[in-house]
């Protein structure tokens, strides 16, 4: 039998069959996945065979290739991996201009993870219902600046549901990444998309508006439409991988754009003369802050960053 991985607790894995039936499953035998040394085997999202025995249960006798997965690199020196997810249909990013104040770099550097997995981003723009009439000006301009790069962008107040008209149908049949920093406001927006959900939000924090949550990120939540949600605090970055200087740039859909024309195929943007990007940065062709991440990323690759995890 087939099906997907929709939970993870601890040595079960709720495995939903192509008929709709959740299956509480075991592994079977020991795999081992190339590349990846993980902490799980197995994460939500898999497709997975099963054979059911007596009790009702289940073992795993095998997963599907995956088309990507999202990992968090483990904390301690095992340098093991979560993965926290697979085979995701989107993210969306969301991100706040103040309380707290999402950085660029920030998103500039999930969006280009998540180019080098294919995995489309929506930037949701949250807390649209307390902003100034200044941060409302920078709220536009980042807009602006991400919409012409070509990525879609969504303005919402998860408190007053402004902009859940909007998002609510782009989720249904999909597997959806919701990442964001903490304190975005991830779990008020689960709340609203799926009341039934309950995920707690704690009382704000300190000053900055940040609440606390605790969030058990190896559950897919799957809505009354169709289509999983998965939340995933404190994400940057999507699997493990080697870049070469020129696959970085191409990651960075504006800057790519004008490397075309650099002088040198290998130009790595920093300094080369006839470098077509530096021109166009010069020019405000190129956002400085996009620029700023590009530099950013180029220098972690330059310390070998890329060979583990984000
Ligand atoms: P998470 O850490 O991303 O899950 O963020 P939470 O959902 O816990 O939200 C953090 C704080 O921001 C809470 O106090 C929420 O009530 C508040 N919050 C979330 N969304 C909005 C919004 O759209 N507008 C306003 N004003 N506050 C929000
Ligand atoms: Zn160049």
């Amino acid at each position: 039998m087939k099906g997907l991985v929709i939970k993870n607790t601890g040595s079960w894995y709720s495995v939903k069959t192509d008929e709709g039936k959740v299956i509480e499953s075991k592994i079977k035998g020991n795999f081992r996945l190339k590349g990846i040394r993980s902490t799980n085997p197995v994460a939500v999202g898999d497709l997975v065979e099963i054979i059911t025995n007596q009790e009702g249960t289940a073992f795993i006798t095998k997963i599907e290739d995956r088309r990507n997965y999202i990992i968090r690199k483990s904390q301690n020196l095992s340098k093991q991996s979560h993965i926290i997810a697979a085979n995701v249909d989107q993210a969306f990013l969301i991100v706040t201009v103040n309380y707290p104040q999402t950085s660029t770099t920030f998103i500039d550097r999930f969006l280009a993870s998540a180019e080098a997995y294919r995995v489309p981003v929506i930037l949701v723009f949250n807390k649209m219902d307390i902003l100034s009439e200044e941060e409302k000006h920078y709220q536009q301009m980042m807009l602006k600046l991400y919409s012409t790069i070509g990525y879609e962008c969504v303005e919402t107040s998860a408190v007053n549901g402004d902009g859940m008209d909007v998002l609510r149908p782009m989720l249904k049949g999909k597997i959806t990444l919701l990442s964001g920093n903490s304190g975005v406001g991830k779990s008020t927006l689960i709340n609203r998309i799926l009341p039934e959900a309950n995920l707690r939000t704690s009382e704000i924090s300190d000053a900055h508006n940040t609440g606390m949550h605790t969030t058990t990120f190896s559950e897919m939540l799957e809505l009354p439409e169709g289509g999983y949600i998965i939340d995933t605090p404190g994400i940057k970055g999507f699997g493990t991988f080697d870049m070469a200087p020129e696959e970085l740039t191409s990651y960075f859909r504006d800057i790519f754009h004008y490397s075309k024309n650099c002088k040198f195929s290998n130009c790595k943007h920093t300094h080369e003369p006839g470098c077509a990007v530096l021109k166009a940065l010069e020019d405000h062709y190129i956002a400085a802050s996009r620029y700023q991440s590009y530099l950013s990323m180029l220098s972690d690759q330059d310390e070998n960053k890329y060979r583990e995890a984000f």
